[in-house]
């Protein structure tokens, strides 16, 4: 069998982190750049959170710029995928010349490539090599050491803590469906300038006692927020109350302004 087709046959194949598998991308490849269209990119919260302080703009800024919003036909949640230029090429508005203007904080999917996995266990080959001519190198990676040198571990540690927000939906056995609620997911998950408004600016910090050390925090760090965000959401979907605190003053005042409201 030809070494394409030896690759080719690989395609799907489930691999552990000692499984190995050749891979070289490059400027001087011929196929340089060519991936960088027309290819749909879901975007990690991580992901919004790395490209907008590479591109010095608001989160919310980022979304209405560079994504789309879909909703999981099998959960409900909302997700984002990179938006595609609108051009006949469709391509990605990073790419240049030089290959990704953004190759810092480039996405999740672009770290993964040529594997992909749905929970950091079990990872699938996914390069064709066909198109993808970097497969036919000869320099040789572990999933392991690929995982490693793409920056992947961070993403492992978030994502293992949001595993209960995101699989909600299998708790509650149906798919997520107000549209309300979908919206504090994506406001929660996606957009950290914007939910920090929410708990700067609107009634949160009434309703609830946050600790000044973690007020502090998360005014200025945005994975601290994502994780203080997770437990706002656990709190408004399973009422688990973690570090948050229910401000019974601020209750017990609300439920007599109703109480009197109902009296008059
Ligand atoms: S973000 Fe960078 S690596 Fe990913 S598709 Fe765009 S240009 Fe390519
Ligand atoms: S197709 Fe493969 S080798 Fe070519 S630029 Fe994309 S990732 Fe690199």
């Amino acid at each position: 069998m030809k070494l394409r087709d030896q690759l080719a046959d690989r395609l799907d194949r489930v691999m552990t982190w000692d499984d190995k598998f050749n891979f070289k991308c490059h400027s001087g490849i011929d196929c340089f750049n060519s991936c960088c269209r027309d290819v749909t990119i879901f975007l990690h919260s991580l992901d919004v959170i790395k490209l907008r302080r590479a591109l010095k703009i608001t989160s919310t800024e980022f979304i209405e710029k560079y994504t789309h919003r879909v909703i999981s036909s099998r959960s409900g949640l909302p997700a984002i995928i990179l938006k595609m230029n609108e051009d006949e090429a469709k391509r990605c508005p990073f790419v240049r010349e030089t290959g990704c203007s953004v190759y810092e904080s480039r996405p999740y999917s672009c770290r993964l490539f040529p594997l992909d996995t749905e929970q950091g266990v079990e990872y699938t080959f996914i390069g064709n090599p066909t198109k993808c001519h970097g497969l036919l190198e000869t320099h040789e990676w572990t999933v392991e050491e690929w995982r490693r040198g793409q920056g992947l571990r961070e993403y492992d540690d978030l994502d293992h803590n949001l595993k209960d927000v995101m699989n909600a939906h299998e708790q509650w056995e149906q798919a997520i469906a107000d549209p309300r609620m979908q919206g504090m997911f994506l406001t929660a998950l996606y957009d950290p300038d914007r939910f920090r408004k929410f708990v700067f600016e609107s009634s949160f910090l009434q309703k609830f006692q946050v600790d000044d050390d973690i007020l502090e925090k998360i005014r200025d760090d945005d994975v601290a927020l994502l994780y203080f965000a997770a437990q706002w959401l656990r709190f408004s979907l399973f009422g688990k109350k973690g570090f948050l605190k229910i401000n019974r003053d601020y209750l017990e005042r609300k439920k007599s302004e109703v109480l009197g409201n109902k009296g008059q």
